[in-house]
């Protein structure tokens, strides 16, 4: 298992869509804008809180599968509203 955190600015985020049929965790909310489900929290809190919020950050726990279906949710993004960073060390992996 590897950590990676995971950004999606919902500024940017035009809920187009691609980055959720990538990934398990992401899912787009009722204004059509993704966010990000955080292992062992309700599904609908998650998207509740993510309702106030510019930028939501998650630090995600995945499989090194997992980790290649983050980064192709967020190159799948049209407006790279999806950043990954390294959570250790802050180094920004994408875009
Ligand atoms: S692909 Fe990009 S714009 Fe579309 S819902 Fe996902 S984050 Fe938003």
């Amino acid at each position: 298992m590897g950590k990676l955190k995971v950004v999606v600015d919902r500024i940017i985020c035009e809920g187009i869509g691609p980055c959720a049929e990538e990934t398990k965790y992401i899912e787009l909310d009722r204004k059509h804008k993704a966010v990000i489900l955080e292992p062992g929290k309700d599904k609908e809190k998650v998207m509740e809180e993510a309702q106030k919020l510019k930028r939501q950050e998650v630090i995600l726990d995945l499989t090194p599968e997992e980790e290649e279906e983050i980064f192709r949710a967020a190159e799948a993004c049209p407006v790279k509203a999806i950043f990954i960073y390294d959570p250790d060390t802050g180094e920004q992996l994408y875009p």
